[in-house]
């Protein structure tokens, strides 16, 4: 902001704010409270967040290894027969390498044995039964067949023609995974996860395996939280899921390590926690290829001709999601909380501030005020709103303030008065500003009358209620009988047609502080010496500074605040008055005129 007046642009000025000291029993103990609140609220969030604590995102490696051996009963084809044999897997045959933080284990499979490249026809589907080689089109390939069609209808099996293709054949039967699924001791399977954790912002490594663990463990959430060997089957049961029913289709598992690391040295905590969660979606149905699947295959030469075993595995994908923070102490972080925590303190001011804004503005101030229950505190808090609260009108061209004396406040008329007297027009009520005395106390005001000034008759007269028009020429507005005509042009008259007075009676000239504060010369002459204390008053001009002197201090008397002095218009009957006590010696008076 550019500095103001005399100051120059570079000049030291600082703006502070003003404020209103409220010193009340109850709401010094609300503030308090509302404090104390803050205050504790704020330690305890610094303490049980380690708000004060500089946290860094964990950074890791996994390592896993699955163990378990099952004995798995297959049925094998041999010389046109079928025969099932035993057979059993071990790590080696049932795990694939992963990338990534993942595992997997093969829980079920299907099989076709002894494919070879050739001519056959396809596996009967919906899309590939053929009548004759006119639903079959040479060169087609669709997405969902193993092969490229020749364009020939053959026999699959019995009656059954589908559209002969190019492939490794026979092609792959289209069955649905064996029930119930053919590892399905798979879950006893047990892994062992490896996780190393760095937080290089702490300089900090540590990792799930501490030295002095029982390698023969198996994990339990609550009697043995640490263990880093899980048995899969413990995994689905945590989730609530079957292990069987995943094991048909295959899944996928998210096992979470939770890494919440205190590394201060007074309260270090740095252990993981294990929690899992089933990533794929089990509620999806056979249309949306449910479960986990990927085919491989196995190549061998028979008779120099390459063949292959085409496996179909369904099995659990396990993904290792490793995360977590790592927090130490951080000066700074420290200071930024407490920073970020003062404007919370505020809030009391703000909170009082409201409370005394509705109960004095929303109770007091509407017409329900006498019934009002808490009309005492409503009183009360109506009378912080007044001293808090300034209010300030637009400085308008039509802005101007009346006061009559036979009335408490005072009025705002902010209109044009198009012809009426101002004294017709209502206004809108405003508060009289209260009375400061202090301001009176520095006058010369001597109770005792001042020396007669020659020329000028005593006028002091004690206000009466007893009303007599002086003359005939008394306008029709004027209820106190001292009021004359204006001397303005036509159109701004209606400006000048004020009365002292609302209702007939007694009028304000005729009372002792006028005669004693407007009107007394030494008086004024003492005011103008106030502001300019070296003034010389030389006879042409003393007495219209008299007069505008007499003007303000009656503005002042009456109005109180100088905002309203300034839009303040003066009865006629006290502005003939003032004038004919310093009156002008030729020409007319000029009157009122907004000072925007
Ligand atoms: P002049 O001395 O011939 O100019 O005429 P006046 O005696 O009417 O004084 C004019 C000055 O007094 C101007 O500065 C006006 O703003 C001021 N004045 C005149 N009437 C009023 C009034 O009703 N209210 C206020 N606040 N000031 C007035
Ligand atoms: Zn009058
Ligand atoms: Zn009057």
């Amino acid at each position: 902001m550019p500095a103001r007046g005399p100051c120059p642009l570079l000049c030291q000025s600082v703006q502070v704010g003003k404020v209103v000291q409220i010193q009340s029993l109850w709401i010094g103990i609300l503030k308090n409270l509302f404090m104390t609140g803050t205050l504790l609220y704020i330690c305890f969030a610094l303490v049980s967040d380690k708000l004060y604590q500089r946290k860094e995102p964990v950074i890791s490696s996994v390592h896993t290894k699955v163990k378990g051996v099952v004995e798995v009963k297959e049925e094998v084809v041999e010389n046109g027969k079928k025969k099932v044999v035993q057979r059993v897997f071990d790590t080696a045959d049932y795990t694939f390498p992963l990338q990534g933080n993942s595992f997997f284990v093969m829980t079920n499979f299907l099989q076709t044995e002894g494919q070879e490249q050739g001519l056959c026809p396809q596996y009967p589907t919906r899309w590939t039964l053929c009548a004759s080689d006119r639903g079959c089109k040479k060169g087609w390939m669709d997405p969902q067949s193993k092969g490229i069609q020749t364009g020939r209808c053959v026999v699959f099996k019995e009656n059954q023609k589908t559209c002969e293709v190019s492939a490794w054949c026979p092609t792959e039967a289209m069955e649905e995974a064996p029930r119930p699924a053919l590892l399905n001791s798979a879950e006893n399977f047990t892994v062992l996860i490896k996780n190393n954790i760095d937080f290089p912002g702490h300089n900090y490594t540590t990792r799930n395996i501490l030295p002095d663990i029982n390698i023969t463990c198996t994990f339990h959430k609550t009697q043995n939280p640490l263990c880093p060997i899980f048995r899969l089957g413990d995994i689905f049961r945590e989730t609530g899921d079957n292990f069987s029913e995943v094991a048909i289709q295959g899944g996928i598992m998210g096992i979470e390590i939770y890494w919440d690391c205190n590394l201060d040295s007074w309260s270090h905590h740095c252990r993981p926690k294990y929690s899992f969660r089933r990533l794929d979606d089990k509620t999806t149905n056979e249309s949306l290829y449910p479960g986990y699947n990927f085919r491989y295959a196995k190549y061998y030469k028979e008779h120099g001709i390459e063949k292959r075993t085409l496996i179909k595995v369904f099995g659990i994908r396990f993904d290792i999601l490793v995360f977590g923070t790592g927090g130490k102490f951080d000066f700074i972080q420290l200071i930024v909380y407490i920073g970020s925590t003062l404007s919370y303190f505020g809030l009391a001011t703000v909170f009082i501030d409201l409370l005394i804004n509705t109960y004095s503005s929303a109770c007091c101030r509407s017409h329900v005020y006498p019934r009002c229950r808490c009309c005492e505190s409503c009183a009360v808090n109506e009378y912080y709103y007044r001293k808090k609260c300034e209010p300030v009108v637009e400085p308008k061209m039509t802005l101007k303030y009346v006061s009559f004396v036979d009335e408490s406040h005072i009025r705002m008329v902010d209109e044009q008065l198009l012809g009426r007297s101002l004294q017709d027009v209502k206004g809108e009520k405003v508060p009289r500003p209260l009375m400061d005395f202090t301001d009176l106390s520095r006058l010369p005001l001597s109770l005792d009358d001042p020396p007669p000034i020659p020329g000028q008759p005593e006028q002091i007269q004690l206000l009466s209620e007893e009303v007599i028009p002086r003359s005939g020429s008394t306008p029709g507005w004027c209820q106190c009988g001292n009021c004359l005509p204006s001397q303005l042009p036509e159109g701004l008259r209606c400006l000048e047609e004020l009365c002292c007075r609302r209702k007939p009676g007694a009028c304000i000239t005729t009372s002792e502080p006028f005669q004693k504060l407007i009107l007394a010369r030494r008086v004024l002459h003492f005011l103008l010496l106030y502001q300019e204390p070296l003034l010389v008053l030389d006879a042409d001009s003393t007495n219209s500074r008299l007069r505008h002197c007499a003007y303000r201090c009656y503005a002042t008397w009456r109005f109180g605040s100088p905002d309203l002095a300034n839009f303040a218009i003066l009865p006629s009957c006290c502005r003939w008055r003032i004038r004919k006590e310093f009156p002008k010696s030729r020409g007319q008076y000029s009157g009122f005129k907004s000072p925007y």
